[in-house]
């Protein structure tokens, strides 16, 4: 579903952040990219949705090279959740849910329809909270409605950054359950990026687990962990 031929990228100022990088994520499956602070997986989530240009190598998804896929259609079918939400503060959760089968040009009751549908999915009962606006929420209800968000317009793919990084240890906790239990449901292709490798063994289907700009190890959490 998701594969990388020997992609680099170097940033403008020499930056090495990803080196001759080839890997394969197959549909359906949930892989953790884990590793310590700048060793590129923030730089090869983002490739695959264009956010971030490779400097050499080949990105496909579903089959197609994403060098000739326009961005704007290629993100259409890729859900992004990031630490910071970024909910639109002046929009109802309901409204910001279904920003993304809106913009692909959902009628708007549908649009609703699946919003709630999926708010009520990731443990937000619409009723309660789809009028309600971001900051009236918890950090823990934020980040559901960001995945909710994400989720709405129902994409192959999902690209996860840290989306439980910013929460405390319980909440955490649950929203990685809650998650696996709705990853079991909807089945979608992940990339999620973590530092913890708690979180990457927990989570993973397979685990990627970074050095400098490079795959180290990719494999099941058991073998990561040693314990076949
Ligand atoms: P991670 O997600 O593992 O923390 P990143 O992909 O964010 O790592 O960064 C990988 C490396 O690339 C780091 O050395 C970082 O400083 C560098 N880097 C990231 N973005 C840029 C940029 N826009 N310009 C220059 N260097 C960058
Ligand atoms: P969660 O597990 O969803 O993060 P929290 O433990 O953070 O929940 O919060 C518990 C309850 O307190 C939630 O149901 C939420 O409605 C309420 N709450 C927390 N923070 C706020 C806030 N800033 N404004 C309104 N309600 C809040």
């Amino acid at each position: 579903m998701i594969r990388f031929e020997q992609v680099t990228k170097r940033y403008p100022d020499g930056t090495t952040a990803v080196d001759d990088l080839s890997f394969e994520v197959a549909e359906g499956e949930l892989v953790t990219l884990v590793g310590p602070s700048g060793c590129g997986k923030t730089t090869t989530m983002m490739m695959v949705n264009r956010l971030i240009e490779p400097t050499s190598g080949r990105i496909y998804v579903d089959g197609a090279d994403i060098a000739a896929v326009d961005p704007v259609r290629l993100r259409r079918r890729i859900g992004y959740v990031i630490q910071q939400v970024g909910l639109f503060p002046h929009r109802t959760v309901l409204d910001n849910t279904a920003t993304v089968p809106a913009l692909v040009g959902w009628k708007r009751a549908r649009a609703r329809a699946r919003a709630a549908e999926l708010l009520d999915l990731v443990g937000l009962d619409p009723k309660t909270y789809g009028s309600r606006y971001p900051e009236q929420l918890s950090g823990g209800q934020r980040q559901r409605v960001g995945v909710a968000r994400a989720l709405a317009a129902d994409p192959p793919v999902l690209l996860m950054d840290e989306p439980f990084g910013a929460v405390d240890p319980v909440v955490r906790e649950r929203l990685q359950n809650e998650f696996l239990n709705l990853q079991r449901t909807v089945r979608k292709t992940v990339l999620m990026v973590t530092h913890d490798i708690e979180e990457a063994v927990r989570l993973g289907d397979r685990v990627a687990v970074y050095g400098q700009g490079r795959i180290e190890q990719f494999d099941t959490p058991g073998a990561v962990l040693g314990t076949p």
